[in-house]
Formats: structure tokens, sequence, C-alpha cells
């Protein structure tokens, strides 16, 4: 066993040497969304090619209050929104709500996706819970995903280096809930690519596509929210007076779960109708459009809205900030 492991480690190691990454030189060899998410011809950046980082950097220091910065920097954050995102460069939080320092406590993967075994993950959620206190966890997806466009295409034919078996591995979720949806558009597109070997990348139009961004999302919703992070704080609030809550020790104020999608076509973000809250609490409803067709499919249970006003990031901080300077776990 112990030589049958040493002969696949050197195995493996000599692939890798033998097969350096080189993106473009062995058509086997399929990088995630290679037609969804790259342009191997990139624009000529004129200048240096650092001066777009640079000169986004001046003019976003230029147009941020110093004060915020500096009270940021002093009291620490608390932050009311937890973002799960794709790591696709056209979907930053940060542009797409030209959010302010302090808003979204982030963690992007490719596609998206909260597995509770990716210690990541994980950790992100039980900080951004237990000791930042936020009051929404947002999983947010995207249309034209390549995470998504690379489980619905065939996998690698021929072995695959380091990088892309990384890759592969991390899509299979997705690539299961393609095997194993029920939903309608999904089952369509599984029998229309049933048995193919050659099967390329969607179209960011077609619907099996578009319904598997949507119910990528949803499985991050339900993972998140049957996660023990969620469901011990949900136990431990329904035990909870309401006199006792968010006090400067312990956060335990109502969490939510939302599933949005993003329209990188289009700008718009879109509201997947498949909120979840703590036991017997009205769901703020998000104020964005919904995906209709999405939410005729939700399972989750989605409650009637209650007007429950976020509070903005220096009020938060006035009951917060003080014991939340950095990652560095407080003195119980
Ligand atoms: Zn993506």
């Amino acid at each position: 066993m112990v030589a049958f492991g040493f002969l696949f480690a050197l195995a493996a190691a000599s692939s890798t040497l033998a097969h350096p990454i080189h993106h473009h030189q062995d058509r086997d060899l399929r990088i995630v969304g290679s037609s969804m998410s790259t342009v191997w011809k990139r624009q000529a950046v004129p200048g240096s090619e650092f001066s777009v980082l640079v000169d986004g950097n001046k003019a976003f220091k230029d147009s941020t209050d110093s004060a915020l910065l500096k009270k940021l920097a002093d009291e620490g954050q608390a932050p009311p929104f937890m973002f799960i995102g794709c790591s696709d460069s056209r979907v930053s939080e940060g542009t797409v709500f030209q959010a302010k320092p302090g808003t979204l406590f982030t963690e992007r993967n490719i596609a998206n996706q909260f597995q509770p075994t990716d210690p990541n993950a994980q950790a992100v959620l039980s900080y951004a819970v237990a000791e930042l206190g936020v009051q929404h966890v947002i999983v947010m997806g995207h249309y034209g995903c390549g995470g998504i466009a690379a489980a619905i295409a065939s996998p690698p034919a021929s072995s695959v280096d380091a990088a892309n078996g990384a890759v592969q591995a991390w899509i299979e979720p997705i690539r299961e809930q393609l095997r194993t949806s029920t939903r309608t558009e999904i089952v369509e597109l599984r029998e229309k690519i049933k048995g193919r070997t050659d099967v390329e990348e969607p179209e960011i139009s077609d619907p099996g596509f578009r319904a598997l961004v949507e119910e990528n999302v949803k499985a991050g919703v339900s993972r998140i929210a049957a996660n023990s992070v969620i469901v011990n704080h949900y136990a431990t609030l329904a035990g909870v007076k309401a006199s006792e809550r968010r006090d400067d020790h312990a956060p335990l104020g109502d969490v939510f779960i939302h599933g949005w999608v993003y329209d990188i076509e289009n700008g718009e973000v879109r509201d997947l109708g498949i909120s979840v809250g703590p036991p017997g609490k009205a769901i703020p409803a998000p104020p964005f459009a919904a995906v209709a067709k999405a939410a005729e499919k939700t399972t989750v249970s989605h409650e009637a809205p209650k007007a429950e006003p976020v509070q903005s990031v220096e009020a938060r901080c006035q009951e917060q900030c003080k014991t939340k300077r950095s990652f560095l776990p407080r003195d119980h």
C-alpha cells in the first residue's frame, strides 16, 4: 500500500512536471470556464499593466470618506452582511453593490459554493455569525458562471494537471446536481447531453445553464441553513429573552440567509425567493426583483416580509465594533 502510494505520488509529480500549466497547448486540457470566464487575448492596457489598479485606488481614496476609514480602523468592523460569491472578476461584491468598507464580510470561490467540508467557508461563516454578528448571509450566483459551465461540459478526456484536477474536484458537487436535479430545464439539459463525451460549455442564455446557476445558489442556502453554526445560533436565540439580545459580549441577533443571482449582461441583482430565518421569525424581503421561475420551484419556506431596516455601519459600530478590532478571538 505504501509502495503503491509512493508510486502514485511519483507518477502524479512527474505528470505535473511533464505537463506544466500551458493553458492553450493541449486541446484535452479543459480549464474551468474557458469560454465563459476567460478572454485569452487581453486588451492592451496603456502604460503599466498596474495603472488600472493604481488609478482605481486613487479614485477610491479620493471618493471615500476618510472619517469612515479611520473609524473602522480604530473601532473595528461590524458588517451587516456576510457574502458568498463567485471568484469571477466580473462579479466583485464591492463593484456590484458599490459597497463602502465595512459592509460585506466576504468569501468568494469558483461558482460561489458553500460546502461544510471547506474549512475556509466554515471559518468565514462561524466568524461572521458568532463574532461579527452579521444580520444577513447572502449567497449570490451569476448567470454565465464559468464554474457552472465547466460542470455542464464533458470532463477532460485525458489526465489533467494538478491545477485543473483541483478545479474538477471543486465543481464535482455541481456535476452531481446536474445529474440529480428534478427541475424541468435541468432535466431537459441532461437529456440533451446524455451519453455524450464532447459537450461544450453552454451559451449564457441556455435555460438549463441558467437554472443550474440558480439551483446551485439554492443548494448553498440550504447547506448554510443546515450548518451547525446556524442551527446552534437559532437554538441559542430561541432560548434567549429579547431583552438579553445583542449585548456587547455576544452578538445574538437574528440571522437571515438569502439566495440571489446576478446578471453579468445587465448588472441586475435578483432575489431567488428562498430566504430563511430563525423559526417563527418573519423574514425581511430583500428589495430586489424576484426571479419568478426560480421562486416557483423553491422548497424553502419564505415567510411574509416584515419591514426591518438594516442598521448603518456607523450605528452598528456604536454597539459592537469596540470588541471586534481584528480576527483574533475576543476574551471571554
Ligand atoms: Zn462564476
